[in-house]
């Protein structure tokens, strides 16, 4: 019995995945200079993969920080309920930030974060999300950069869990109902 066997299908295959991440770098290293030094505020947990490939292709001086905001614990519904785990390291005001983030599904979370950001005045704030799901949006967030808009469907793999679990797996894909129940 292997992780794999919980996978009914595979929403997205590593081979469109990577080129989609690369192609998403090349529209990003148009808006960026060096000058700019941009922060890129990656979404713990489930950004970490994203973050690791895109910034790999992206050609411009950068740094990177990160942010740990709490999300769905073991379950599949948002309990709408947002909070910081762990804060950036240093300040962003005047500073040029690019939100990374992996998934876009209420809104919710990314409303919260910006309007948080916002307050320390930055010089622009950017956002891009690796996947969305623009069929579930309750608040209206500007999207700068998208991956893959997808539809209602609870995914997992390359930085997603389900139950802290999957996150390894190099592509996005969709549970099987039974590994869910097995959880509840
Ligand atoms: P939102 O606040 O937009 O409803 O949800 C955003 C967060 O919920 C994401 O950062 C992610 O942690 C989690 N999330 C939303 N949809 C999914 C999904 O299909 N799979 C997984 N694993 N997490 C999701």
């Amino acid at each position: 019995m292997s992780l794999y066997d919980d996978v009914a299908r595979i929403l997205i295959p590593e081979d469109v995945l990577q080129p989609r991440v690369r192609s998403l770098a090349e529209e990003i290293n148009q808006v960026f200079t060096d000058q700019d030094f941009p922060l890129l505020v990656c979404i713990l947990k489930g950004a970490f993969v994203f973050l690791a490939d895109l910034t790999r292709h992206l050609t411009f001086r950068h740094e990177v920080d990160f942010m740990v905001i709490s999300s769905y614990g073991s379950g599949t519904v948002s309990s709408g309920v947002v909070r910081i785990l762990l804060d950036l390291e240093r300040s962003i005001e005047g500073r040029h930030v690019l939100i990374v983030e992996d998934i876009v599904d209420t809104g919710r979370t990314l409303d919260y974060i910006t309007r948080n950001l916002r307050t320390r005045h930055p010089a622009s704030l950017r956002i891009c999300t690796l996947l969305n799901k623009p069929s579930r949006r309750e608040i209206d967030v500007p999207l700068h950069f998208v991956g893959f808009d997808i539809p209602d469907e609870f995914v997992i793999g390359y930085g997603l869990d389900f139950a802290e679990a999957y996150r390894n797996l190099p592509f996005i894909g969709v549970l099987k109902p039974e590994a869910i129940a097995r959880e509840r």
